[in-house]
């Protein structure tokens, strides 16, 4: 059996000492350390939440294994940490069956379900007293991970609960997922065991990914759970592992064989084989209270948990038992799912009010008697386009079904047509801009209805708010209802007008002191200075250009004079532009009146540079390093960043060391700057570093 003598700490490397590997013993040696000690502070680190070593340390250990295993390449093996990803893209998943089949659970909606449930259960048993074990329920993809001699040997989806797909390779891309099973408490891990549980994208992850693929013109996922199925289903692994993907274990298939009495036994172990466990949110229910009180425990802190569920699980603790109870055909007879009431409720459409974007685009939002959702209150939801509207058949007057999904704007499912009286009344494409009163178009499958006029005042103020915004030009003392007034005064009419006016202007309006005025005229002074150019493309309003590609097309182009004259063609060369965005931008450039305004733009006084181009070496003679996590930067990214300005980057700290950069939980190097009276600075002194450098 392997990994049976690891267990306690002192026997793993903390640090890459000097390996001396002459003979192919030594390698295979020093190799098999290696990957028992990156197994222990992978457990540390993604498990327990408590590394051991610093994050530069680690990265130290797992070069030097990457290194001999390079150089033995005999040595190599599909479980080494090394190898979570590589695979080769596949054509489609390899089917594959379930030894035990992985049927789902009852699913009930009330406690009074979960209450006849008890009662039956204990009938059954001829029990008074029974333990529950409670969890919440994941709304996730369902996996099953068999291990072979410790090593992971498949990964699989639920398919049909007999069949699924071998997701094998993806699944060695969750760095949460041990490749190697680690032997850590009392029991010895069998020689094969089968887990199952329940991969998840975090909310947090799942918005910035979805923002990432609206910037690069690609569709968003509807939620979590289908951007972790998506995710986890990609037929190549690379894109896989560029993902975040999370999994919590709760099941050891045929644990009563090792051994086991208890479902809260069996999970409580596994952890200390490296496997996750949400054990902060299991909990053991005497009694029909302790049930009712953690459903209403788990559904209070359902919004605030970082990723989605959608009800409870409560199985029978004791193995012995859910034997005794046996199955039914679909579904076991010792476990029941409590699923949460769908966030739905009716109330009345009042009317529809018609907004302008910025890029012309007219959407109908419904307004509606104020009802409470979950605890939110909700005025107005989202009825998507006019197509949506025709084929649900909504009108005003209606009663209809508002849904509140996580973060997600509240929207309109459906017309409860039953409650009609006859005099509502449909809801009809406008036929003009509802502010400027010019034409529209309307697409084809009539889901996209747009503004013609390019100075309509409601794009010309959404673009104003957009180019003042803090992502973008980030000018402060310009909100909501001053905008409007400049606006509609015509102040400011296109972007670079906004560099004209003048205190007189501002005071000429309601509500403008002296004072008031004068800052505002220096925010927009303040403006001009320099610029990086993913910033100023942000601030553009191109559509479908978001932060991400702003950035991507940066990296890509020397100058903005480049990017204006590019070709669709040469865009879609460039990875994570997609076909759409280049169409975009293309379309945007050719446009005469847009070119006008950033050629107004830069001779109003604007300047721009290319933080991703730098030319300038003034960082030459420095040598930096960093520690911890960095909020702005990849590891990559500033290394890449400070050698392209004539800097060094090395790992380690050493009296050749000019500055140590400090991010959140640094490791022991802070201890080492501070010995060595290094200059320390936090990132955002970094930064502020950087751009004095810069102006020198
Ligand atoms: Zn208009």
């Amino acid at each position: 059996m392997s990994n049976s003598n690891n267990d306690t700490d002192n026997k793993f490397f903390s640090s890459a000492d000097e390996f001396n590997v002459e003979t192919l013993e030594d390698a295979q040696k020093i190799i098999t350390q290696l990957r028992r000690s990156i197994r222990y502070h992978n457990y540390r680190y993604y498990i327990l939440d408590q590394p051991v070593i610093s994050d530069a340390e680690y990265d130290r250990l797992f070069n030097t294994l990457v290194e001999i295993e390079e150089k033995y390449p005999q040595l190599k093996s599909p479980d080494s940490p090394t190898q979570r990803i590589g695979a080769e893209p596949l054509d489609a998943f390899e089917k594959y069956e379930h030894e035990t089949p992985m049927l789902s659970l009852q699913a009930v909606y009330t406690l009074k379900d979960l209450k006849d449930f008890v009662t039956r259960v204990k009938e059954e048993l001829g029990k008074d007293n029974l333990d529950f074990i409670a969890e919440p329920k994941y709304d996730g993809l369902a996996v099953e991970l068999v291990y072979q001699n410790g090593s992971l040997h498949v990964g699989a989806t639920r398919g049909d609960g007999y069949i699924g797909e071998d997701i094998t390779s993806n699944i060695k891309t969750i760095s949460e997922i041990p490749l190697s099973l680690l032997k850590h408490g009392e029991q010895e891990i069998p020689a094969s065991l089968t887990v199952r549980g329940e991969i998840l994208m975090y909310k947090e992850e799942f918005n910035k990914l979805n923002q990432e693929r609206v910037n690069n013109g690609e569709k968003p996922f509807a939620n979590p759970r289908n951007a972790a199925a998506g995710t986890v289903r990609q037929l190549d692994p690379s894109i896989t592992a560029e993902r975040p993907l999370h999994i919590f274990l709760y099941e050891l298939v045929g644990a009563s064989d090792y051994g086991f009495e208890t479902q809260w036994e069996a999970l409580h172990e596994i952890v200390n084989w490296g496997l996750k466990v949400n054990l902060e949110k299991i909990a053991l229910c005497p009694d029909m209270d302790a049930l009712t009180n953690y459903y209403q425990k788990i559904g209070e802190e359902r919004e605030s948990l970082p990723y989605d569920i959608d009800g409870v699980v409560f199985k029978v603790n004791r193995l012995d038992l859910q034997q005794e109870l046996g199955m039914r055909t679909r579904d076991p007879r010792w476990a029941i799912a409590v699923k949460f009431p769908p966030k739905r409720k009716v109330t009345d459409l009042k009317d529809v009010k018609v907004q302008v974007g910025r890029t012309g685009k007219l959407t109908p939002v419904a307004i509606l008697e104020q009802v409470n959702i979950a605890g939110v209150e909700i005025t107005r939801a989202s009825l998507h386009n006019w197509s949506e509207i025709e084929k649900k058949d909504i009108r005003i007057g209606d009663k209809v079904l508002i849904e509140r999904a996580g973060d997600v704007i509240p929207y309109v499912v459906k017309p409860l047509t039953e409650y009609r009286e006859g005099n509502e009344s449909p809801i009809p494409i406008p036929e003009e801009c509802p502010v400027c009163h010019e034409e529209v178009t309307v697409s084809e499958d009539k889901k996209i209805v747009r503004c013609t006029n390019i100075n309509c005042p409601s794009r010309r103020r959404e673009r104003l708010l957009h180019f003042v915004s803090r992502k973008a030009m980030n000018i402060e003392g310009l909100g909501d209802k001053t905008v409007q007034k400049l606006i509609d005064k015509e102040l400011v009419t296109t972007l670079p007008s906004l560099y004209d006016l003048t205190k007189e202007d501002l005071l000429s309006l309601e509500g403008f002191a002296d004072k008031s005025a004068e800052n505002i005229i220096e925010e927009i002074e303040k403006s001009k200075t320099k610029h990086p150019l993913d910033r100023f493309l942000y601030s553009l309003g191109i559509p479908l250009i978001g932060e991400y590609s702003s950035r991507v097309l940066a990296q890509n182009y020397q100058s903005l004079e480049d990017l204006m004259d590019t070709s669709k063609e040469e865009l879609e060369e460039i990875r994570d532009i997609g076909p759409d965005i280049a169409e975009s931008v293309v379309s945007f450039f050719s446009n005469k009146e847009n070119r006008k305004n950033v050629k107004d733009l830069l001779e109003k006084g604007l300047k721009i540079y290319n933080p991703y181009q730098e030319t300038e070496r003034d960082l030459e003679g420095l040598t930096f390093v960093f520690t911890g996590t960095l909020e702005n930067y990849s590891r990559t990214e500033i290394k890449d960043l400070v050698e392209r300005r004539g800097g060094r980057a090395t790992s380690s700290v050493s009296s050749n060391t000019d500055f140590l950069i400090v991010g959140k939980s640094p490791g022991s190097k802070l201890e080492e700057a501070k010995a060595l009276d290094v200059q320390i600075l936090t990132e955002e002194e970094f930064i502020e570093f950087l751009e004095k450098k810069k102006k020198e």
